[in-house]
């Protein structure tokens, strides 16, 4: 019998990933469980088929979410969160945010809790999944969103409340500034050590992926000392660690009279809202975006959408101990238990993961037979109402097939 050992991490920040290896997971609400059945059947087929008995994964589960507050009666124990850390790599389904119970979201505290401070997002077409876009097959881009502050940072205080009284007297009193009386208030943090950190893995992303350029997207025009100084930052940071790999745009205009140099990357930075159009309008032009967390989740979800949308779109959440992969969709409660929705996206963020711990065989049979399996017809309701001709499946049968395409 082979011992199955867990992940753990170097001083130097390596990765040691043993053949027979467990990784915890949490099922997640609503169609959580569904999902998380069919990418574990396709995982372990995957490793099955790439490795034969030479590699496996135990899976381990922790009751988090609707689950864990049935069994322990929390939503996500301090227990699960130390489990996550010392297992270091660990993949989820979505959870519910309770409304009204005076809990935060979920997701957004295992995120801080675990200092997961890199939200990445790769947005990739896969033909024919239906697309609003003329020319779908442009957009291939990996979205590095910040994940800890921002407005996401939770520092807020409602409407009226002593605390927002007390802020809006301060600034009044200390500062000359005049907010009304009945404003809520919420502060956004955005400092230099989480920007370099998050800029710096993402231009490490697209060297060590060989891809032409990194943006810098954010609304500095107007938020001069939190999404200005983000830009200006990510600069710095390029400069800092990878000056012999990266020119800016104005060296490449300056220096290189605009013709790009072998083997460098160009850092960019584009407005928020201009990247929006062209995203859009010329995708082959933006390959790594880094920005901040709010920016993060609203382009994240655009650019799903010109892909195919959120059942299609993977994600992993990344800091310097531990990472977590996950869908980015919901709970899509209206569908809970009824074996019907895509699980693509957690089987990408599966495949993420597989990537991650450098089991990239068993990775690629499975977006291979994805995408076979698309191509086919063969898709759940979401697609099949988009594609002429498709056979509409249940999640655990487009599984099912996927498994049967590993080849
Ligand atoms: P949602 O669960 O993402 O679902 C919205 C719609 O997106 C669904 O009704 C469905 O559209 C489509 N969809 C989502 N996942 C799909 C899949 N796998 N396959 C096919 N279609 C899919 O968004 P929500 O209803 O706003 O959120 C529900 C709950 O999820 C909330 O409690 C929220 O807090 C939570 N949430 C959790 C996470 C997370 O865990 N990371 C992320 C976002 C939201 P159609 O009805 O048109 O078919």
């Amino acid at each position: 019998m082979s011992e199955y050992k867990k992940i753990s991490k170097s001083s130097d920040g390596r990765l040691n990933v043993p053949d027979f290896t467990i990784i915890p997971y949490i099922e997640g609400d609503g169609i959580g469980p569904d999902i998380w059945c069919a990418t574990r059947l396709v995982v372990d087929a995957a490793i099955d088929k790439a490795y034969g008995n030479n590699r496996k994964i135990k899976w381990f589960e922790l009751y988090v979410g609707e689950k864990g507050y049935k069994r322990t009666g929390e939503y996500l124990s301090r227990n699960s969160l130390d489990t996550i850390k010392s297992y270091v790599v660990a993949i989820k389904g979505p959870l519910t945010t309770p409304v009204g119970k005076g809990i935060r979201s979920l997701n957004v505290t295992i995120r801080q809790e675990l200092d997961l401070y890199a939200c990445i997002r790769p947005v990739k077409y896969i033909n024919p999944v239906p697309s609003p876009m003329k020319y779908p097959e442009k957009v291939d881009m990996v979205v590095f969103r910040e994940n800890t502050e921002d407005v996401y940072a939770g520092i807020e205080w409602e409407s009226k409340s002593e605390h927002a009284k007390s802020i809006i007297n301060f600034l009044r009193e200390n500062m000359g500034i005049n907010v009304p009386d009945d404003a809520g208030i919420g502060i956004k943090p955005i400092s230099e050590h989480c920007t370099k950190r998050l800029v710096s893995r993402a231009i490490k992303y697209a060297i060590d992926n060989k891809l032409p350029s990194v943006t810098l997207m954010h609304k500095g025009n107007i938020m001069k000392f939190t999404e200005g100084s983000f830009a200006k930052w990510g600069y710095e940071v390029a400069k800092e660690k990878f000056l012999s790999g990266t020119i800016t745009e104005s060296e490449l205009h300056d220096k290189y009279n605009g013709k790009m140099p072998e083997g460098k990357i160009i850092i960019k930075d584009r407005i928020a809202d201009m990247l929006f159009q062209q995203v859009l309008l010329r995708p082959e032009e933006y390959h790594v975006i880094a920005t901040p967390n709010l920016n993060g989740d609203y382009i994240s979800d655009a650019l799903a959408a010109q892909v195919g949308g959120l059942g299609m779109a993977p994600g992993a959440n990344i800091g310097d101990s531990c990472a977590v992969f996950e869908a980015t969709h919901g709970t899509a409660p209206k569908y809970a238990n009824q074996d019907k929705v895509n699980p693509s996206s957690l089987i990408l963020s599966a495949t993420m993961m597989l990537d991650y711990m450098g089991w990239k065989e068993a990775s690629n049979l499975i977006k291979k037979a994805l995408t076979q399996t698309i191509q086919e017809g063969i898709v759940t309701y979401d697609l099949a109402r988009q594609i002429k001709g498709a056979r509409e499946v249940k999640c655990s049968e487009f599984a099912k097939a996927i498994s049967e395409h590993l080849i």
